[in-house]
């Protein structure tokens, strides 16, 4: 532990200096005044000082500045704040002494010097320092804790929304999210587009070519989609299995209808080779509402998964529009 005496006295400075040292102290700096003692600390050129200094022993009374400011000044400088400053002083009265406490001294020992009282003093104070430095080091390792959990925390939100195999969103953030828009939609009297599509004939691709290319494709198809719609506030999600399902907010059918033969077209341009022969294609159902609170988001669902089973029915590989008659709002009793 390094220790810096500031003394003018030469006679002092060398009795600290022999105490300390005789008690095993031997990271000793001495400065015979407040400008030696700023430049031993890189006060002076804003430079570090070389050695670490745990505790100053500040005389007071000294020619040029007096150890209170001296005590002041040091305190003033962020890397010394919490450095402990003891005053050594013949001055013991309490205005000195309140002086003193007030330009941040911790402690302070009269002169003369009793050895007994000046080592018990040293010792009780880095203690104090190396406690103050061992909670320190524990709050950044607690801190540093904190982070890694949150960056866990993050990182496992961000997963408990996607779909394990595909990487885009999953079922359960697409309800959370259709829910959002369609109350959003209600406030706002804005039209809603749902999309459902499911690949064609997904069972005899798996068969033929295997469950690891069956999961490949559906991974180039999710990815293909995504890539596709990319208006800000659309989204895309698994729905489960070989079924995906797209939300256009502030969409109408026209719009809606476009985006799903897009989807159609780029999923076949994507030449991904059947068991058949042919290339792997997709079926769409599409509805598009203005939400009102008399019908409810499961309403668009239903619709939109009837236009795929109508898709399918008439077959395959195209985008069928929901029936008006879908989307009837319910008849409320109440
Ligand atoms: P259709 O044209 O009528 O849709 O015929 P299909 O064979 O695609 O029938 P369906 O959509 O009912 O079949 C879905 C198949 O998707 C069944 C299952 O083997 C496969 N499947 C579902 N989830 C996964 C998955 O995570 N990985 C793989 N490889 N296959 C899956
Ligand atoms: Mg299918």
């Amino acid at each position: 532990m390094g220790i810096l005496i500031v003394d003018d006295s030469a006679d002092d400075r060398l009795l600290v200096q022999s105490i300390l040292s005789a008690a095993g102290y031997d990271h000793l700096l001495v400065a015979d005044s407040a400008t030696a003692a700023f430049s031993l600390l890189g006060l002076d050129d804003g430079k570090y000082g070389a050695s670490r200094v745990d505790l100053i022993l500040m005389d007071i009374v000294m020619p040029e500045m007096n150890g209170i400011e001296a005590c002041r000044q040091i305190k003033a400088v962020e890397r010394f704040r919490d450095t402990p400053i003891m005053m050594v002083t013949v001055k013991t009265d309490p205005v000195d002494l309140q002086l003193a406490f007030a330009a941040g001294a911790l402690d302070y020992i009269g002169k003369p010097i009793n050895k007994i009282e000046l080592l018990t003093r040293v010792r009780s104070v880095l203690r104090l320092v190396h406690e103050i430095e061992r909670r320190r080091t524990r709050e950044q390792e607690l801190l540093e804790v904190m982070r890694q959990l949150q960056e866990a925390n993050q990182m496992l939100l961000r997963l408990s929304c996607l779909d394990g195999l595909t990487g885009i969103t999953n079922r359960r953030q697409f309800d959370d999210f259709l829910d959002q828009e369609w109350r959003r939609a209600v406030r706002e009297l804005t039209p809603l587009s749902l999309i459902m599509l499911d690949i064609d004939r997904f069972k005899s691709y798996n068969d033929a070519l295997g469950h690891t290319s069956g999961d490949d494709c559906l991974r180039q198809v999710a990815a293909a989609i995504s890539g596709a719609v990319n208006r800000p506030g659309d989204l895309v999600a698994r729905y489960g299995g070989d079924e995906f399902v797209v939300v256009l907010p502030g969409t109408r059918t026209d719009g809606a209808a476009q985006v799903a033969e897009a989807l159609r077209q780029r999923i076949e341009s994507l030449g991904i080779t059947h068991s058949d022969g042919g290339y792997t294609t997709i079926s769409l159902g599409f509805a598009s509402t203005i939400p009102s609170r008399n019908t409810s988001p499961t309403d668009l669902i239903k619709a939109a998964d009837q236009a795929l089973y109508q898709a399918k029915q008439e077959g395959r590989n195209r985008a069928k529009q929901a029936g008006i008659l879908s989307l009837v709002p319910h008849s409320h009793e109440d």
